[in-house]
C-alpha cells in the first residue's frame, strides 16, 4: 500500500484591524503539525496570497506581512503543499486551506475531468475547491463536498463575506474557535488561540459550517454527522501538549496513558527501575503519567536539540534518521548505572526506539525498560497523518495481521520487540487500556491504526 504523508494546520482570522501578523503568529503556533510549507492570505478587496517551502519564522519576511493587508485571512502550515490556494471565481476573489487526507481524490478527478474540468497537479486542495465552486453558493458548496468527500478534512476558505470554516462530518481533524477584543479565529489547536490571548470558545462540530467575521461565528448548517471519529493520536503524539481538543486536553491525556502503563507494570510486578524518562518531546506527557501513577522518579536521560525538526514529519527516511540523531544526546551522568523505564508515544519502524536503547546502554544505563503509550501500530493512516505502509510498521513484522487476539500474543509480541530493539523489556498500552485513558466512548474514536477499522465504512 502506498504510503501517505500529509500533515498539516490551518488558522483564520477575523479583526478590526490589519491580521497578517496575527495570522503569522497563529501559524507559527501550529508549526509542529508540518514543516515544509507554510503560506498566508488576507482580504483587503483582494485577496493577498504569499506561500513559502519553509517553516514560518524563518520564510516571512516583513515585506510579505506588508503586503498581506486586510482584516480577514487564512493561514496554513503543511508537510506536503503549498497552501491557501487562490481562485479567480462566481463568489469573488477567494483563499482555501485545508487539513486532512481525502480518500477518493483520484474518482473525484476522474468525474470531474469527464465533465470538462481540468486539473493543475491534483492536489487535495484543488479537488475540494473545485466541488466548492461548482455549487456557486458557499453552504451549497460546503454540503456537497461533505456529501461527495471520503476522508478527514477542516478546512478555512477566505472571501469577500469573511472566513467560512468546516470540519467533515466525523470530526477527524480538530477545528476551535477562539475570540477576543475585535478578534474572532479559528484553529487547528487551541494553543494558537490560547497564545494570542484569544478565548477558545468550543470545537466546531463535525459537520459544522460556519462563517466567521466581524459579527462572531454564525453557524451556517448543521450537516448530519453519523458518528464522531476524532483521531486518536492526536492525544498521544500529534498535537502539542498544550492544546485543548474535543474537551480533553492534550497533556492530561498523555499523563492518562502513562499512568494505564505503570498500572500495568504493577499489576504484573515489575520491573524494579531507578527512574522513568522520556523520549523528548513526544513521550514527556506519558513519562510524567507513569511517574504520577507509580511514584518512581522522573528523570530526563536525553537533551533535546531545540533546533531540530520532528524526525517524524521528515519527508523521507534518511531525512528522518539524520534529524533523529541530531534530536537527542544521552545525559550520561542520569543514565550511568541505572535501571530505566523509558517512555514513548508509538513504535512505528522501531529504529529510533532502538538506536535511543543502543544510546542509553552505551552511556552505561543498566537496564532499559521501554513503556508505549499507543498499543502496537498495525494499519497505516488513511487519513492524513504519517503512518507508513504495512511493511514499514514493526509490529506487522512480527504479526502478519491486523489483530492481537489476546494478552498472550501482545506480550509475545513485546518480547520479539524487545529483543530486536535491544531492550530489556517491552510493554504497550492495549487498546481497551489505551481507549480507556483517554476517557471518550470508544465509537467517538478512529482507532483505525490499531484495529483497522475505517469509520467511514
Ligand atoms: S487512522 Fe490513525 S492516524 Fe489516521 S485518523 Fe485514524 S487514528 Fe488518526
Amino acid at each position: 500500500m502506498k504510503s501517505v504523508r500529509d500533515n498539516c494546520g490551518v488558522f483564520g482570522l477575523y479583526a478590526d484591524q490589519p491580521c497578517a501578523y496575527e495570522i503569522f503568529q497563529g501559524i507559527d503556533f501550529l508549526q509542529h503539525r508540518g514543516q515544509e510549507y507554510c503560506g498566508i492570505a488576507t482580504f483587503d478587496g483582494h485577496v493577498n496570497q504569499v506561500t513559502h517551502h519553509g517553516k514560518v519564522l524563518a520564510s516571512f519576511t516583513d515585506q510579505d506581512l506588508e503586503r498581506l493587508s486586510g482584516r480577514s485571512g487564512i493561514g496554513h502550515v503543511s508537510l506536503k503543499e503549498r497552501q491557501p490556494v487562490r481562485w479567480q471565481s462566481s463568489l469573488g476573489e477567494i483563499a482555501v486551506a485545508f487539513s486532512g487526507n481525502i480518500i477518493n481524490a483520484e474518482a473525484l478527478m476522474a468525474e470531474m475531468m469527464g465533465r470538462g474540468k481540468a486539473f493543475w497537479r491534483g492536489y487535495n486542495v484543488e479537488v475540494i475547491s473545485k466541488i466548492f465552486l461548482e455549487a456557486g453558493d458557499p453552504v451549497a458548496g460546503l454540503s456537497v463536498l461533505a456529501e461527495k468527500v471520503k476522508g478527514a478534512y477542516s478546512l478555512v476558505i477566505l472571501s469577500r463575506d469573511g472566513v467560512y470554516a468546516a470540519r467533515d462530518v466525523y470530526g477527524f481533524r480538530p477545528l476551535v474557535l477562539g475570540r477576543g477584543k475585535g478578534r474572532f479565529a479559528v484553529s487547528s489547536e487551541s494553543r494558537a488561540l490560547q497564545n494570542l490571548d484569544l478565548e477558545v470558545v468550543r470545537d466546531v462540530r463535525p459537520g459544522e459550517i460556519l462563517l466567521v467575521n466581524g459579527e462572531g461565528f454564525t453557524t451556517l448548517a448543521q450537516l448530519p454527522s453519523p458518528r464522531r471519529a476524532h483521531c486518536a493520536f492526536e492525544w498521544a503524539y500529534t498535537a502539542s501538549i498544550d492544546s485543548l481538543i474535543d474537551g480533553l486536553w492534550v497533556m492530561e491525556a498523555r499523563n492518562n496513558l502513562g499512568g494505564q502503563l505503570a498500572r500495568r507494570d504493577a499489576a504484573e510486578g515489575g520491573p524494579a527501575a531507578d527512574l522513568v524518562a522520556p523520549v523528548p518531546m513526544s513521550g514527556i506527557g506519558h513519562a510524567i503519567g507513569y511517574h504520577m501513577r507509580s511514584g518512581l522518579n522522573y528523570q530526563e536521560v536525553f537533551l533535546y536539540n531545540r533546533y531540530a525538526d520532528r524526525s517524524y514529519t521528515q519527508a523521507t527516511q534518511v531525512a528522518r534518521e539524520n534529524m533523529a540523531k541530531r534530536k537527542l544526546s544521552v545525559l550520561n551522568h542520569a543514565a550511568a548505572g541505572r535501571r530505566i523505564v523509558l517512555c514513548d508515544d508509538s513504535i512505528v519502524r522501531g529504529t529510533q526506539i532502538m538506536h535511543k536503547v543502543h544510546d542509553l546502554k552505551n552511556a552505561g544505563a543498566r537496564e532499559v525498560h521501554v513503556r508505549v503509550a499507543c498499543p502496537p501500530l498495525m494499519y497505516p493512516c488513511d487519513f492524513g497523518i504519517s503512518t507508513r505502509s504495512y511493511e514499514e510498521l514493526l509490529a506487522r513484522q512480527y504479526l502478519n495481521r491486523g489483530d492481537i487476539a489476546s494478552m498472550e500474543e501482545l506480550r509475545r509480541l513485546e518480547n520479539w520487540v524487545a529483543a530486536r530493539i535491544g531492550a530489556d523489556s517491552v510493554k504497550y498500552n492495549s487498546l481497551e487500556a489505551f481507549v480507556e485513558a483517554l476517557g471518550m466512548p470508544q465509537d467517538h474514536l478512529c482507532l483505525k491504526c490499531w484495529d483497522g477499522v475505517r469509520p467511514t465504512e
